[in-house]
């Protein structure tokens, strides 16, 4: 039972310049339904371009990306933005949550964005923020927060729709070491007790260790 599946993904910039490079080339990868894959990889071997990949933001060459066993390639557009609002959602190194909104209004957004009533989507806000140990951050603006504390509002907005699938780009990668293991926690277990799927990329072997498979990408 497989949340995503890459088959044979291959993905070349600047194919039509003088310089072109191959970032991925034949890349076959699942995660099953509550797994947690951690993708460990030196810079630059291509983990950005495949979690974009991953999460439709970005299309293949060649290749199938399949999202709860159905196959995106070759989808419009209008489908394929759809499918990525209600099955995926992503978590990055910096937290990109809105500034003039508070942490809670973060959480909520996306969820009227999706059609779920005000007063569901601020219930649910409130829940995530709980389950962070941020309920009395949920008035505060990103900017009175602290590193640790922005990136447990991002792992809510992430979740805040329920997605089937998780991708996390470094989320932890700004972080000192101490906050990032702490924080590294709190995001294991939003996944674990959401039962959520992830595919978390990672510099860190101690955090790859902690998922359930490590994927090497590149000469990682
Ligand atoms: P990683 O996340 O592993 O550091 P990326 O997927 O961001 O790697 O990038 C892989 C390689 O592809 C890098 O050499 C990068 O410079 C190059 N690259 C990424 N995006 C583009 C682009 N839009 N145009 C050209 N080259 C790119
Ligand atoms: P960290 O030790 O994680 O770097 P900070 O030193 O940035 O944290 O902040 C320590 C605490 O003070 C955090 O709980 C943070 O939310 C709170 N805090 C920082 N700046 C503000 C502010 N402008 N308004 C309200 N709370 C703040």
């Amino acid at each position: 039972n497989e949340v995503l599946r890459l088959h044979a993904i291959t993905k070349t910039y600047g194919k039509d310049g003088p310089s072109p490079v191959t970032v991925l080339d034949g890349i076959d990868l699942s995660v099953d339904r509550g797994e947690v894959v951690a993708l460990v990889a030196p810079s630059g071997a291509g983990k950005s371009t495949l979690l974009h990949i991953a999460g439709l933001l970005d299309t293949p060459d060649t290749g199938q990306v399949l999202l709860n066993g159905r196959d995106m390639t070759g989808l419009p557009d209008k489908a394929r933005t759809e499918a990525r609002r209600v099955d995926v959602g992503f978590v990055y190194q910096f937290h990109h949550l809105l500034p003039e909104f508070s942490a809670a209004e973060n959480i909520v957004l996306p969820q009227l964005a999706n059609g779920t009533a005000q007063r569901a989507a601020a219930d649910r806000a409130a829940d995530l923020l709980a389950r962070v140990g941020l309920s009395h951050r949920a008035d505060h603006r990103p900017a009175a927060l602290s590193g640790g504390e922005q990136q447990r509002v991002a792992f809510c907005r992430a979740l805040a729709n329920a997605p089937a699938l998780l991708l996390a780009d470094e989320p932890t990668g700004n972080l000192d070491p101490a906050t990032s293991d702490r924080v590294f926690d709190v995001l294991m277990g939003l996944v674990r007790e959401t039962g959520l799927s992830a595919l978390i990329a990672t510099h860190n072997l101690d955090l790859a260790q902690r998922m359930d498979r490590v994927i090497r990408l590149g000469d990682a």
